[in-house]
């Protein structure tokens, strides 16, 4: 069991950006009440275990000053049982991390950081709009080791126009040299509608070069590969024993509720998600109304959801699983994937089915392959 909070508020926009996120902060105090009456609204949604984990992402929560994320930890415990080992990460951003904030989140209860670097070259991060400078990158790294923090992601992009290979591999060198024990890692996309995908519209920018992603995401796995860390899922890596809990929770289906604009729920039979506006979604809160829509999985849906999380996952897909839908989608499961596993993209051991080394880049293409429709 797991709470997501989503805080819906950066300080500039980044040009790739398509998560739900405003840059208007002065509405911070008002969206805090309204998450907080949400949680209280939502005290019933999951069954009454102890949370394993508390994830606050975004939009960019270090944005949050200390009394209104205390104020929302506050409401988290009086609402809900948390495990004595929950894993409780916070997502910063480099500029947001001082020494007074992360005093404050570690005081807090915050025991895990995932800090959005992205790369440490400042074409880099001019490019895609980021906030910070690779300066702010590494005082924030060593910070937050500095203050105790001892479980650390850093995320990374690849197959950035500015970048090269060489410049990616100094980028994959300078976050391993912390003792950081968890890196995400996600290839540069073009959304629509986004400032990225105007921009090389009109020829400022390049479009992404496939082939350099897919070069770097491979020096990626080798380079995390010769560290001794897992691939456990497409974007993300660990030192053994290191993996993500909260996320790990998603990719297996466990439950999770989410709250604040634009967070999605889930229970195992139906997914929702509030409205992705923030002033929509304060206004109703206040009328004591959750602004959100909801999807009732059936059988072919939860399958789905299955095969499309758990082969991006090291733990992969079992026939087990599967044969809780009933035996028909075992037998299709079983004949969609052959084609994939005779070409070297995904591996069976006994009933367990997971991506190769190869497959990973075809993860998408592998997944529609298998999904009922
Ligand atoms: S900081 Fe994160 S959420 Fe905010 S604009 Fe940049 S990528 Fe989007």
């Amino acid at each position: 069991m797991g709470i997501y909070i989503h805080i819906p508020f950066c300080k500039q926009a980044c040009h790739y950006c398509n998560f739900h996120f405003s840059t208007a902060t002065k509405y911070q105090e008002e969206m805090v009440t309204s998450i907080v009456q949400e949680l209280q609204m939502q005290q019933a949604y999951l069954a009454d275990e102890p949370l394993g984990s508390i994830y606050f992402g975004g939009g960019t929560p270090s944005i949050l000053s200390e009394k209104y994320l205390a104020r929302i930890f506050d409401t988290i415990h009086q609402l809900f049982k948390i495990s004595s080992n929950a894993e409780i990460t916070l997502e910063a951003n480099p500029d947001d991390l001082n020494k007074d904030k992360l005093l404050a989140l570690k005081s807090m209860g915050i025991n895990r950081l995932s800090i959005g670097v992205q790369s440490f070259f400042k074409a880099d991060l001019d490019m895609m709009n980021r906030a910070h400078t690779p300066a702010e990158a590494i005082s924030a790294l060593e910070l937050a080791f500095e203050h105790g923090f001892e479980e650390i992601n850093v995320d990374l992009i690849y197959g950035i126009p500015t970048s090269s290979n060489d410049s990616w591999l100094k980028n994959m060198e300078k976050a391993f040299n912390f003792p950081i024990n968890h890196l995400s890692a996600y290839a540069l996309t073009v959304e629509p509608k986004t400032a990225l995908a105007h921009f090389i519209k009109k020829g400022k920018y390049p479009p992404i070069d496939e082939k350099k992603a897919n070069e770097q995401f491979e020096m990626l796995m080798h380079f995390a590969q010769a560290k001794g860390w897992t691939h456990y899922e497409i974007s993300n890596f660990a030192l053994p024993g290191k993996e993500a809990r909260h996320n790990t929770a998603y990719w297996q289906g466990k439950a999770y509720l989410g709250v604040g604009p634009s967070a999605h729920s889930f229970n195992g039979l139906s997914r929702q998600w509030n409205i992705a506006n923030n002033q929509t979604y304060m206004k109703a809160i206040k009328e004591n109304r959750i602004p959100f829509e909801i999807e009732k999985l059936d059988t072919k849906d939860q399958y789905n959801e299955l095969v499309m999380t758990a082969l991006r996952t090291k733990w992969g897909c079992s026939e087990k699983q599967i044969a809780q839908f009933g035996e028909d989608y075992v037998l299709f499961f079983r004949k969609e994937i052959q084609p994939s596993i005779e070409v070297g993209l995904v591996a069976q051991v006994d009933d367990v089915y997971s991506l190769t080394q190869k497959g990973m880049h075809y993860a998408d293409r592998i997944a529609s392959d298998v999904m009922f429709v």
